[in-house]
Order: C-alpha cells, then sequence, then structure tokens
C-alpha cells in the first residue's frame, strides 16, 4: 500500500498518490463574468535539474448547490492517473481565466500538452488591453 490523497466531491472520487506530486492543491473559485463556481484539483512537481514547477491539473469540476467534498489521507493502490482520457466525464474544456466551456466561446486555446489549461479569445483580447494598460503605467 502507498500513501495518498484522497478527494471526493459527490460521486467523483480521485486518488492522487503521495511522490507523484510534491504538494497537492485544492483551488475553489468562482469564474469571471458570471462564471460557474469550480473546484480545480492539481498540483506541483518541482523539476530538479532546473528547478522549475510543473503543474498537473487532476480534475476541475463545476459546482453545484449542496456539493461538497472530502479530503482525506490514505493508503491505496489504486492511483486514478491523470491522463485527460481519465477524466473525460467531468473534465470539460473550459477558459481556467473566466470559467466559461468550450462550447460557449468563439476559440479556446490549449496551454500545452502537459498543462491542461486553457485561455479563450474574449480573455486573449482582455489580457492584451492589460498587458498595454500596464506598459503605459510603467513610463
Ligand atoms: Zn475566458
Amino acid at each position: 500500500m502507498k500513501k495518498a490523497y484522497k478527494v471526493r466531491i459527490g460521486l467523483d472520487e480521485l486518488v492522487v498518490p503521495v511522490g507523484e506530486l510534491d504538494s497537492v492543491q485544492l483551488c475553489v473559485d468562482c469564474g469571471r463574468d458570471g462564471g460557474v463556481p469550480q473546484i480545480t484539483i492539481g498540483g506541483y512537481n518541482s523539476i530538479q535539474s532546473d528547478r522549475s514547477m510543473e503543474t498537473k491539473i487532476w480534475l476541475i469540476k463545476e459546482l453545484e448547490v449542496g456539493d461538497s467534498f472530502n479530503f482525506e489521507f490514505t493508503e491505496s493502490e489504486e492511483f486514478t492517473p491523470p491522463e485527460k482520457e481519465e477524466v473525460e466525464g467531468p473534465f470539460e474544456e473550459r477558459c481556467n481565466f473566466c470559467g466559461k466551456s468550450k462550447k460557449n466561446v468563439d476559440v479556446l486555446l490549449e496551454g500545452s500538452a502537459y498543462i491542461a489549461v486553457y485561455i479563450c479569445n474574449s480573455c486573449v483580447t482582455d489580457c492584451s488591453k492589460k498587458i498595454i494598460a500596464e506598459r503605459a503605467n510603467r513610463s
């Protein structure tokens, strides 16, 4: 048996082995512009060679009224792999900035093959404006 973190949200259960990630993060946030509140379970691995951190997202789930979650430190042989295919059910590609799902935006861009992060076209526009404003503030 290996030590693990077990996270249960309604019927969804996720088992993350200790050692797979240096730290496990549970993040509950509410999307902007009337976005749906969601919980993200992921964590970080430090990569020794260049001391950078690799982010791994295991689950993103929209929260509904009455939802509660249970976080348990346990022992398990079975782990829920962080492969995207494995979380296809509850996992839906959505913008990590505003929380809108793929079907509710014009274009949804994916971050990289290792990190399940997305940004939509309106957030890119929004961010571009903020970058321009930020630069103007500095000078
Ligand atoms: Zn967005």
